[in-house]
């Protein structure tokens, strides 16, 4: 049996302030979308509430605001025609129940008002068009005209009318598909899956920043490889990420292959989120093996190489998120320094692991040092069971001596123990470059295990270097 009445849902006491508002308003109000569809599958989304009005939201809004003891600051969207406020930790946005018709070169629709089933026809996918009725006569009641209840249940993504429409009129619609088939880990139905692959060049009118929001929420996934494949296999991630595309495919030569990097980067992907939230790390394994695909190169002794990919990788970085328009702030540095270090723990577990190799990695990586080590942890995707658990125990042989050497040696922001004020007192010199040498010279005694990160043995080797340069001191 459906559950038809789904009152328990509105025990907040806002509800019955938004009934008594629209009773007094004389119109319908109705609970829509993400706040029903999370409800019903019993995720914790109660704090976003979208309000959908026959009539006006703005007015609506206002009426809520009056009645509430606090009677809290309306914001209003008049090109829109919306509104929104906040009580307790609760967000409510009003919206005036709508009809909508598209232009081809744009999604801002042309709109006029309408009637509840208007608006859920307007919808993007059936599990978001899901209305719960705020009015006196019918408290609770559930209005699925798309069976949004059965998809729910069925986890399927599907649109309310005919897809292809829905999709080229606000082609953002597509990544959101995508999206919501990864964050709940649903089906998109067939039909809607071609009309996304059919109208995959429509996400060109579609903002860099809209695309990137989705993105996000993709990656922020329990498994973004749902996501990205999706992408991958609609066509649309040409337009977002051509990078990773150029890493699909396996070349064989003289009988010799290569894995294929971009399957292999989303099982990454998916191994790192399994042990971070951190948005920007998992950025990071999204791209480490980016450099790969200009890398290339077949030499008959050496066999496939991707010489150098790392540094090629982290400038792409930049390219690739100003494209995008994504920040080019600190967190860009973060992904482009994982991306250039991707290799240098590999490198280290796959040898002994001297002490000033290890001083090296954490003078480089710095506060990102244990980041490194997820990422490349991570990076591990081989199916023989045997490498997958030497590999593994290696990187945890790093990890500790990370550990030692740093409880000894303190690398991580790395200071110089002798300062560049005292070289210049020392020798009675300007700003000049013999006191970089200098200080180079320190900090290589220390990284190499020359002298101790100490300052005492460093005044030592600065007068003696000093000499060297002919330098007297004072
Ligand atoms: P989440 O909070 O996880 O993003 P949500 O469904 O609440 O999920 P919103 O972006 O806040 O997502 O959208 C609220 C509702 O507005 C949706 O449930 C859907 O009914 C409708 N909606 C949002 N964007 C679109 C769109 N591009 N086309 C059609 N309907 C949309």
């Amino acid at each position: 049996m459906r559950q038809k009445n789904f009152q328990e849902a509105l025990q907040d006491p806002i509800f019955k302030t938004l009934t008594k508002a629209s009773k007094e308003l004389e119109v319908d109000c109705y609970v829509i979308g993400g706040f029903v569809r999370d409800y019903i599958l019993q995720r914790d989304n109660a704090k976003d509430i979208d309000v959908v009005v026959v009539g006006s939201g703005i007015q609506l809004a206002q009426k809520v605001a009056s009645l509430l003891n606090n009677q809290p600051k309306v914001s209003v969207f008049k090109n829109f025609g919306t509104a929104m406020l906040k009580h307790k930790d609760i967000e409510l946005e009003f919206v005036g129940a709508r009809k909508e018709s598209y232009h081809r070169d744009s999604r801002k629709p042309i709109v006029e008002n309408g009637s509840l089933e208007d608006d859920q026809n307007r919808r993007d996918f059936t599990i978001n068009a899901l209305a719960l009725s705020l009015n006196s006569n019918n408290f609770g009641d559930l209005i699925d005209p798309f069976e949004g209840v059965n998809d729910l249940e069925k986890k399927i993504i599907r649109t309310p009318l005919e897809p292809a429409i829905t999709f080229s009129d606000d082609p953002l619609r597509m990544m959101r598909a995508i999206r919501f088939a990864a964050q709940l880990d649903f089906m998109i139905a067939s039909p809607s899956l071609k009309a996304i692959a059919d109208n995959k060049e429509r996400l060109k009118i579609i903002s860099k920043e809209r695309i990137v929001g989705e993105l996000h929420k993709i990656l922020a996934s329990d498994k973004p490889s749902v996501g990205l494949a999706l992408l991958h296999k609609t066509e649309l991630l040409p337009y977002i990420l051509p990078e990773l595309v150029a890493l699909q495919g396996i070349e064989e030569i003289e009988g010799q292959r290569h894995k294929d990097n971009f399957w292999h980067t989303l099982e990454v992907v998916d191994n790192i989120s399994k042990t971070t939230d951190n948005l920007w790390l998992r950025w990071a394994a999204l791209l480490h093996d980016i450099g790969k695909a200009p890398t290339k190169k077949f030499h008959k002794k050496l066999g496939w190489t991707f010489h150098g990919h790392e540094f090629v990788g982290s400038k792409m970085v930049y390219k690739l998120f100003k494209r995008l328009k994504m920040p080019l702030n600190d967190k860009m540095k973060f992904v482009q320094k994982m991306v250039l270090m991707s290799s240098r723990p590999i490198v280290l577990s796959e040898d002994f692991a001297t002490d000033s190799a290890v001083r090296r990695l954490i003078f480089d990586a710095g506060d990102y040092v244990d980041d490194l080590m997820t990422l490349c942890e991570a990076d591990i995707t081989t199916k023989n069971s045997k490498k997958q658990k030497k590999y593994k125990n290696n990187f945890k042989i790093v990890r500790q001596k990370i550990l030692e050497v740093e409880e000894r040696d303190h690398i991580r922001n790395f200071q110089p123990p002798v300062s560049g004020e005292e070289i210049m007192q020392t020798f009675n010199l300007q700003p000049s470059k013999e006191i970089g040498m200098i200080k180079e010279a320190i900090k290589e005694a220390i990284l190499e295990g020359e002298i101790p990160n100490e300052y005492e043995a460093a005044k030592t080797l600065m007068l003696q270097k000093g000499k060297e340069l002919g330098l007297k001191s004072r």
